[in-house]
């Protein structure tokens, strides 16, 4: 499914997550050779559907699917062994051979215990709505200089010493955010001798991998976790994640230069959600919204956390789009609004009486616009068996066209169901 003349790929999400990454990028790997994780930890839930078995994959790509593709999690990514380990470990036990296809940059940072301690402090000082997962700390950490790498490991005398300084640390933290909770440092030290075979055994110079393969004319996917308006830089601030899940990101979170990338394709959902805080300007009135949760499954893979739903928003895409440099869309669940009879999309804002054609960077401004929304006909026909376009009614077709137009991007895939073959592309 790649392209002929792509061969490095970022498909990133250009909402605000969980668009269905994961089963595109699932389709597409198909014919990569190496598939990236760049950014984020084990807080992003792609779900795949295979036949009667569904995978939900936090941390490790979902290329492992394809029994050929090589997986790495980049230095961008931020790695809660426990979690890892076991992710690979139900892997394996569902049949999937991973061994010797799942590579860890030992540039990435840990994610340990007192991170999560840390993320319950300050979930509870601040209420972002995060997965309390330890890894905003972790990021906070990296950028603070005080991080620990994957690569320390090797020298567990001296990542003991780390230790005792980040525990303390930690610890005053969270007598300070009055938590009665304390991270424990003999539990630190037993955890990182305990994963530091397993880690070492996967850890390598990713960077160096990947550009060998681009050299070697190998075909690689670099696949986003979270969405566009979920970027630390140029999402909705402070209702974000703690990496930078654009496009850009892929470079540095994968170690291999801008000039190396050549495509970027934005996933969007032919309507939008968002899950945990902060604005959604065209959330649905209540008896839409419960009915796109409900046809959607609109519910957190990782949290089980109901998503707030709405309309497609071309605001948000338009924006995605300029600060990915997206060349191509995927839009994903066209199915789910096969029952409607109308469907809005959100074409701009109103902001005090003005209009406003493009994301506002305040997100309190965000919170005040009241949408533009264009109506158009619903198609009341069934496109889960669609595979190609013309085989789409004619008022999907004329949806999707617009959503392009409004986007200023084309579409190069629907995607109309949670099945593999449920694709047209
Ligand atoms: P991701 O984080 O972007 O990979 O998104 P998730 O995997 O959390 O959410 C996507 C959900 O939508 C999963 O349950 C998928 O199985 C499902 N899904 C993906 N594409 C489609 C589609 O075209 N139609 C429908 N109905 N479901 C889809």
């Amino acid at each position: 499914m790649f392209d002929a003349n792509v061969r490095c790929l970022v498909v990133v999400g250009s909402q605000w997550g969980d668009e269905g990454k994961g089963k595109l990028v699932d389709v597409i790997s198909e014919g990569a050779d190496f598939v990236v994780r760049y950014q984020g930890g084990a807080n992003a839930g792609h779900t795949v559907v295979i036949g009667d078995s569904q995978f939900i994959l936090r941390l490790i790509p979902s290329g492992i699917l394809h029994p050929t593709t090589t997986c790495v999690l980049g230095n961008g990514v931020v790695l809660d062994p426990e979690s890892f380990f076991s992710e690979l470990d139900v892997l394996s036990e569902r049949g999937i051979a991973t061994e010797g296809r799942v590579v860890i940059s030992d540039r990435a940072h840990l994610v340990l215990p007192y991170h999560k301690l840390l993320d319950l402090a300050e979930e509870k000082r601040q209420n972002i709505g995060t997965t309390k997962r330890g890894i905003g700390p972790a990021y906070e950490d990296k950028y603070g200089r005080r991080g620990i790498r994957v690569g320390a490991v090797r020298d567990l005398a001296a990542l003991e010493l780390l230790l005792v300084d980040r525990i303390r640390r930690a610890n005053e933290q969270l007598a300070l955010a009055g938590m009665t909770e304390r991270a424990s440092l003999d539990e630190h030290v037993a955890l990182v001798r305990r994963v530091a075979p397993r880690l070492l055994a996967l850890a390598a110079d990713t960077s160096l991998a990947l550009h060998r393969a681009i050299k070697a004319g190998k075909r690689i996917l670099l696949e986003g976790a979270q969405g566009s308006l979920l970027d630390v830089d140029h999402g909705t601030y402070p209702f974000v994640t703690s990496s930078n899940t654009t496009a850009g990101g892929a470079s540095v979170g994968a170690g291999i230069g801008p000039t190396m990338i050549d495509g970027v394709l934005g996933v969007v959902k032919a309507y939008t959600t968002r899950v945990g805080n902060g604005p959604l300007p065209t959330m649905a009135d209540d008896v839409m919204e419960e009915e796109l949760r409900r046809i959607g499954h609109e519910f957190g893979a990782v949290t089980g956390r109901p998503r707030r739903c709405g309309w497609f928003d071309a605001v948000v895409v338009r924006y995605a789009a300029r600060v990915n440099g997206l060349t191509a869309l995927a839009v994903t669940k066209l199915d789910v609004l096969d029952s409607f009879d109308r469907i809005p999309v959100g074409v701009s804002y109103l902001l005090d009486g003005e209009r406003l054609d493009e994301m506002p960077a305040d997100v309190t401004a965000l919170d005040r616009v009241t949408p533009v929304y264009e109506m158009m006909e619903g198609w009341k026909t069934d496109t889960g068996g669609a595979r190609t376009l013309a085989a789409l009614p004619t008022a999907a077709r004329v949806y999707l066209d617009r959503l392009q137009e409004l986007a200023e991007v084309p579409i190069r895939y629907v995607s109309v169901g949670t099945r593999r073959d449920q694709i047209i592309g």
